[in-house]
């Protein structure tokens, strides 16, 4: 029997949820279109999201270019240290994931954390061959292999841009802006939806593993000194957690537990990361994850980015592996300070003392230009170098002369030239950098798991049914209308309800073509919820009605006629009177 991926990819490109992009010139890894239900439902994932975590949130939405020009990706680390490994077979030329070979046939968990030569040895070792064409690895170089696709901003190549990898650098490199639109007050979280671009080696699993994706991402800026998050509205919601085992190379225990009690029991280190993973793991239960094949992995060492202090993966099973769905992370303050130092902004925030502070402060005569000849003309240096050494080394002013080094040579001052006193000065507050939380989602990978874990085989009527049972919430399709046979008057009928039902701002699919056990069987596979079948007995009681009308000598009365309403999941069927579907099917909808 196929596997329900497999299965799953194959109603996804009948049904119009996902297909490989580019299919007319052979197709190319790791791109993929989503068709029409796809694109609708990605776009209800999309939405949901933006309610949660930006709207009900109170978090700003910002919507930044996907190409950022290099020293973006200098600061930020990704130029050096966004590799993956890569080992080419020596038979079929095609590249993998060395650390993915080796994790997937040895008892590896965590290959990314182990240094090239390791990795080369293991693969020898345990004579791993290529899983494509089965020729041996052993004795293959394994490189690093930067994920960023590169690009030229304008003629020639004088400016190298790069496609994001990540949309948050979208937002860290505009929080000079950002902050004021916050008013300078801590804690303000930014989120932003867009798509991110990674050469990934091996692209896989269908929409799991793509180069181009969608990511859902929030960075939430906190001053780590006073700022706590309410974990009252989140402390009693229950958790699977799967925190690293002590040395941190490899899965601990299972814990349930909620996150009130993992937080005070110190296994989520972050009270702000476990609130995040409160508030998520409620959102994917709303949006169709199922919670029994879910849970909250803390990442290893080796697995950690070059960012992160702590970080905790969302994760959903699919046919028996568990795929990581979301990253939550405490990025410490890194990314701000990195901007900081690469560019001329201001990445800090005004922290304000309860009162007024009285702080002493060495300083140093600034007009050292007596200096200038000694030291090549550049006073500056070593007004510079004095003051750093002056705020950080005081006692080095107390004997007769002050040494420092200037571009790797050190030189001698007497002391008394160097203007060095301690003033006390009042401070309102400090200047600081914020920290950032960093809840971050990967879109086409929730789509998938969100069809996947709805996935249903049943038989109706001794025949075999597929259905999906997606959450109204988020099928892209909420109620097919149907009138049962080419009939003129029928097809007007199921026309106006078409046309109700949409001004009530539902997504209504109209379809006249089959008979109607096929129509059931096509809408169940999409997933839609509810269908509504215009037939005789709708005419008859039309009939009747006009009849009775007329024959009382009353003016035709709005048409107090009936449908037949079936269920997805149940395949029960009810009538239902045509004026009250509107109101009704949108109350359905809202749940
Ligand atoms: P992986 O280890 O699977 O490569 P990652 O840890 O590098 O992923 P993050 O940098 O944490 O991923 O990205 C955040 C989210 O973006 C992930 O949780 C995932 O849902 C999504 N994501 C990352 N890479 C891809 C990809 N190539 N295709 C689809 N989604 C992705």
């Amino acid at each position: 029997d196929d596997s329900i991926g497999e299965k799953l990819v194959e109603l996804a490109k009948r049904r119009g949820y996902f297909f490989q992009s580019s299919g007319a010139y052979g197709g190319v890894g790791g791109f993929y279109t989503f068709g029409p239900q796809g694109a609708a439902l990605k776009g209800n994932v999309e939405d949901a999201w933006r309610d949660r975590f930006a709207v009900a949130e109170g978090n700003m939405e910002i919507d930044a270019p996907t190409i950022m020009p290099e020293p973006v990706f200098e600061a930020s680390g990704h130029l050096d240290g966004f590799d993956d490994m890569l080992v080419e077979c020596p038979d079929c030329g095609e590249s993998h994931r060395a650390d993915h070979i080796v994790e997937d046939n040895t008892e590896y968990e965590d290959a990314e954390s182990l240094p090239i030569p390791e990795v080369e040895e293991v693969i020898a070792e345990y004579e791993l061959v290529c899983p494509n064409c089965g020729a041996g690895l052993a004795g293959q170089a394994v490189e690093t292999f930067n994920l960023m696709f590169g690009t030229n901003i304008g003629p020639g190549d004088s400016q190298p841009g790069y496609l994001r990898p990540e949309t948050a650098q979208g937002i860290f490199v505009e929080f000079p802006r950002l902050k004021e639109y916050a008013r300078n007050q801590l804690p303000f979280g930014v989120t932003q939806i867009g798509r991110a671009y990674r050469n990934e080696i091996s692209p896989r699993r269908s929409i799991i593993r793509t180069r181009e994706f969608t990511q859902a991402e929030l960075e939430f800026f906190i001053d780590p000194e006073t700022d706590e998050p309410d974990l009252s509205a989140v402390a009693d919601v229950e958790v699977r957690l799967y925190p690293a085992s002590e040395q941190n190379v490899e899965d601990g225990e299972e814990i349930r537990t909620t996150i009130g009690d993992a937080v005070a029991e110190g296994v989520i280190a972050s009270p702000w990361v476990a609130y995040f993973l409160g508030v998520a793991k409620r959102w994917y239960d709303a949006v169709g994850v199922d919670m029994d094949r879910f849970r909250f992995r803390q990442h290893l060492s080796g697995e950690r980015a070059h960012y992160a202090s702590d970080c905790w993966d969302a994760e959903g099973e699919l046919d028996g592996n568990w795929i990581e769905l979301a990253g939550f992370s405490d990025r410490g303050d890194y990314d701000l300070s990195k901007h900081a130092a690469h560019s001329e902004d201001r990445f800090t925030v005004f922290r304000q003392y309860d009162e007024p502070k009285t702080v002493e402060r060495a300083t140093v005569d600034p007009d050292m230009s007596y200096l200038g000849p000694e030291f090549g003309g550049d006073a500056q240096a070593v007004v510079s170098e004095l003051e750093t050494l002056a705020e950080r080394d005081r006692a080095a002013f107390e004997g007769d002369s002050v040494t420092i080094d200037l571009d790797g040579e050190s030189h001698e001052l007497p002391t008394e030239k160097t203007g060095f006193a301690v003033e006390e000065q009042t401070e309102a507050g400090e200047h600081i950098i914020p920290h950032v939380i960093e809840p971050s989602f990967g879109v086409d990978r929730l789509v998938y798991t969100v069809l996947h874990h709805a996935y249903r085989e049943d038989e109706v009527d001794g025949e075999d049914r597929t259905y999906l049972e997606l959450d109204p919430e988020v099928a892209p399709t909420f109620v097919g209308v149907f009138p049962l046979q080419n009939d003129d008057e029928l097809e007007a009928t199921a026309n106006d309800i078409v046309a109700d039902l949409r001004d009530a701002g539902l997504s209504v699919t109209y379809d006249d073509s089959g008979n109607i056990g096929r129509r059931y069987r096509r809408q169940d596979e999409v997933g839609t919820p509810f269908c509504v079948t215009v037939d005789y007995e709708t005419l008859e009681e039309r009939e009747a009605q006009r009849a009775s009308d007329t024959a009382s000598g009353d003016a035709p009365r709005a048409e107090a006629t009936t449908v037949t309403v079936r269920e997805r999941d149940t395949t029960a069927q009810k009538r239902l009177p045509v004026s009250d579907l509107p109101e009704l099917m949108a109350d359905l909808r809202a749940g």
